[in-house]
Parts: C-alpha cells; structure tokens; sequence
C-alpha cells in the first residue's frame, strides 16, 4: 500500500522519552514525525505521571507544615479542603505544560498524528487516527511507547473503587480509609497524599521494607513520620484478594503481619509497572521484545533492527523520566549520525514522599552484597542549623566511598528536599570525585547542602566531632 505520510524520523511515543527524541530529532534537521495516542503530548509522565503526583504531593506539604507551625506559635484553624480546587490546580499545571510541549513541537516543525500506532513492516507504521487509518513511512525509528500499571489478579478491576496510580491522582474524592498495596515509590507518594487530605491510610507491602530498592536507614525516618501521622505499614504482607462489597473493599490478607481491619473504602494497587513493548507488533518490524514485554537495545539505544531505535521505560529498569529523556538524546543523536553511546554511570532515584528520600550509585546494601571494601560517611541533621531552624531533623546525608581511591560510589539523602540535594552527588559520581574534592568545595551556609561537604569531612577524618 501507498504511504500517507513520508518522513526521516518517526518517535512512537510522545511521553518524556519519545517527545525530547522528537525535538533533538527535528533540531538535527531530520524531518520527524511523532505519533502518540493521546491529543496530550507528555506521556505518563506529565499526563498521570511526575507532574501531577508532585502538584498533589505539594499540597500535602502544605497541609503537614501548617500543622508544624503550631509548634513554633503560628496556628491555623483546621483546613478546608476544595477538592474540584484542588483538582483544578493539578489539572492547569499539567494543562500548561502540555500545551508548552505542542508550542514546542510546532516550533521545530515536528509533525504530530493522534492515533495509536502498529508496525507493519520494518519501515511503515500504521496508525490509527479519527481520520482513518493512515500509514506512514519511516527511515529510521524510535519507539518510546512506555509502560503501564500492572493490573494484579485478584482484584475486581472493574469496580470504580479499585485504582490504579492513574486513578488516584484523579482525586474524585477523599475515601475514608484507603488500602495502598504495594510500598514503593508511588505507592508511598500517594500515601502521603491521601494521609494528609485526611484519609485513614493503610499501606501493605509484600517485602520485609518498604521502597525496597534503597537502604533501610534511608527508609526509616519516612517510616516514622508515617507512623506519627497515623499511616497503618504492614511488611511482609500480601493481599490475597479484594472483594467489593457494597458496604466496602473487602481484603484478605497473608502475610506476617496483616492489618486488623479488612475493610476499606478504597484500595490502589501499585506494585509496579510492565512494558508495552509487546503491543506494538513490533515483530511485523523485525524488532525483537522479550516475553516481558522490554524491548532489548545496545549501547546507542538500537533494537535489533539497526534502524529502529528504543528509550525509556520499555527498555528496562529504571523506570525514570529522566532516564528516558536521557535516553531519547541519545538515540537522536545517533541516528543522526553522531558517534556516541551510553556512558551514564549513575542515575538517581528519588521518592517525592515526605520526607523525601533520594540515592543514587552504589547503595550500602549493594556494597555490602558484593563484598565492596567501602567506607560510609554520615552526617546527621540533627547537627545542621537549617534543618533544626525548619524544625526537620529527621533527615540524615550519606556518603560511600571505594576505601582504596576515597572516590564517592555511592550516596543516599532522607530529608526534605533530599531530591534537590541528590543532584550534586550524581555529579560527584560522574566526575570521579574524592571526599577531599566535595570536602575543599565550599557550600553555602546555612543549606541543607552543607551536609554533603560534612559527611565528606567525615569520610577524610577533618570532623571528628560535630558542630
Ligand atoms: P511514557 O511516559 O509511558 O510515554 C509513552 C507514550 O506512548 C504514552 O503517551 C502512550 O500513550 C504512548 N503510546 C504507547 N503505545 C502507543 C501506540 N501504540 N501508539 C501511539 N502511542 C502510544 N519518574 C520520574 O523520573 N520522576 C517521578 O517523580 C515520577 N513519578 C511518577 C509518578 C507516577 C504516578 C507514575 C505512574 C510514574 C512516575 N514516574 C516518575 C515514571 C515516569 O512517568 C516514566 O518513567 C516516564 O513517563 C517514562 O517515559 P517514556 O517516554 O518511556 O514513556
């Protein structure tokens, strides 16, 4: 069949990954086009992703810290909460920011097509629009389509009062008593969401810590605050299955330590997500996708298929925006023409919960498993002026050093904006830094930034005690 539309570059996919290949695309002079299923470009990310969690997740910052206040003498009545406000406002952060990605797609002359989209050969995509059917054809290709919430078995899926994270950022209300199944990372944000809007929160996970990726002593603070505010954690517990009853969600439980009650008004399952890379009849194309769904690519992000290039969240973990706009650079620019490949070493994690919890390299954990021979340098915030000052110190900055070289491998940050903080040590890492190096670098003060220098004076032995 005849092509509708013709072009050197075509991005499956406009989420964080799909949409920043575009524009280097497009700015290396290729001639792209962009498919995406949505009339929103963004993806997950930006759509029911990132953006609209932090928006939330801001608001319940507010919420805890005007209750904080009491204890320095400003108290405020009991809040109001304006859900369709509140609902609003994430709605018209995310609205701005799509409508600046389709202003910047214009821009660059990128051409854009709502539709989803299926491979048919490896060099036509077939899409499907409110048009018709169009086909296009492609020279090269990047496919950058994804992933999705895995829908667990056991739940019934199509009662309204099960959700997955799209449906909780929704907000449609405040449940009385909420059931997050699943403790890593966007389970515990939206923990912390609900927790503060007033909702009785129960968090089950099936690991013996919750946000199992980082270190415990990252994790705990969290789990204290969480525990202050009231937020029920279970570890070690699986949630055999929900009934939905009309006086409630009712949820059996296995486990070592299972919940009291079993009720619950609703639940959101986030046990994390799965690829689509297996709904893209990528095989019409010759790519090759795992029985998982990942699709497998080399150093310069290519598939198989030499001209069909794959980033982001279906090429693996982790499944990190900035991962996948890392990535989508980076496959440009090779198809493109330019000789380059991945040589990220690290790339961070950051749980957006409060207080937040940031790491990035080689965990203690990892060290420890691996027989690393590695120091570990910790700085309390107790001992820093501004957390006391902010009335947060129950952070703490962590720093992991290679004994023999003294270079940071590793770093680990609990504390409110822990995730701004984290930045500074990915450098470290990239650069091949020694604790002299962050140590000599001098830090503002009074910052919560000044515990990264301190906790590298640990490491070289200059503090012995705190001031
Ligand atoms: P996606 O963002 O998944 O975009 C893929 C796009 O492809 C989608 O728009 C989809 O509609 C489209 N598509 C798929 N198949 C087709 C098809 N056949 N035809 C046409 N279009 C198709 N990451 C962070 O780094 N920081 C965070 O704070 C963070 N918070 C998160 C909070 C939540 C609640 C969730 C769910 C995720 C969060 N993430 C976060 C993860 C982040 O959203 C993903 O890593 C990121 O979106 C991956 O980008 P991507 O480009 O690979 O794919």
């Amino acid at each position: 069949a005849k092509a509708d539309i013709e072009c050197e570059m075509l991005v499956l996919g406009a989420g964080p990954g799909g949409y920043t290949a575009a524009f280097r695309s497009a700015d290396l002079g290729l001639d792209t086009v962009l498919v995406e299923r949505y009339d929103a470009l963004g993806g997950v990310c930006l759509n029911v992703g990132c953006i609209p969690s932090k928006a939330l997740l801001h608001a319940a910052e507010v919420l805890v810290e005007a209750k904080h206040a009491a204890d320095f003498g400003i108290e405020f009545g009991t809040p109001k909460i304006d859900l369709d406000k509140l609902r609003g406002h994430k709605d018209k952060v995310v609205g701005q920011m799509v409508k600046g990605l389709a202003g910047m797609a214009k821009q660059r002359k990128v051409r854009t097509l709502t539709g989803e989209g299926r491979f048919v050969s490896p060099h036509e995509l077939e899409v499907r629009t409110q048009e018709g059917v169009k086909r296009v054809r492609f020279a090269q290709c990047i496919i950058a389509a994804g992933s999705q919430p895995v829908k667990l078995g056991g739940f019934p899926w199509d009662d309204a009062r099960v959700m997955d994270s799209t449906d909780a950022l929704m907000l449609s209300d405040i449940p009385k008593s909420l059931l997050v199944v699943g403790g890593g990372i966007i389970g515990l944000e939206m923990a912390c969401v609900y927790s503060a809007l007033g909702s009785q929160v129960t968090v089950v996970e099936f690991m013996d810590q919750l946000m199992p990726g980082a270190d415990k002593d990252l994790v705990k603070p969290l789990a204290d605050l969480l525990k202050k505010r009231g937020v029920a954690v279970h570890l070690g517990c699986k949630v055999a299955k929900v009934d939905a009853k009309t006086d409630g969600l009712h949820a059996t439980f296995e486990g070592a330590s299972v919940p009291a009650g079993t009720k619950y008004d609703r639940v959101l399952v986030s046990v994390g997500r799965a690829p689509n890379g297996g709904k893209l009849d990528a095989d019409k194309a010759g790519v090759q996708v795992t029985d998982r769904g990942f699709i497998p690519v080399d150093k310069q992000m290519r598939t198989n298929v030499p001209h069909i290039f794959a980033i982001g969240d279906l090429v693996g973990q982790p499944m990190l925006a900035h991962k996948a706009t890392h990535e989508g650079k980076l496959a440009a620019e090779v198809a493109a023409g330019h000789k380059k490949e991945w040589v990220a070493r690290v790339i961070p994690s950051v749980a957006y919960t409060d207080p937040e919890i940031a790491w990035v390299g080689v965990t203690e954990t990892e060290a420890k498993a691996k027989g690393l021979a590695v120091g570990v340098a910790k700085f309390p915030w107790a001992a820093s002026g501004r957390a006391v000052g902010i009335g947060r110190t129950e952070g703490f900055t962590k720093l992991i050093f290679d004994e023999h070289t003294e270079r940071v491998i590793g770093a680990g940050i609990v504390g409110v904006h822990a995730g701004d903080l984290i930045a500074e040590l990915a450098l470290a890492i990239e650069m091949g830094c020694e604790a002299s190096d962050i140590g000599h670098t001098i830090h503002p003060h009074p910052t919560l930034s000044e515990s990264v220098a301190m906790a590298a004076e640990i490491q070289e032995g200059t503090i012995t005690d705190l001031y």
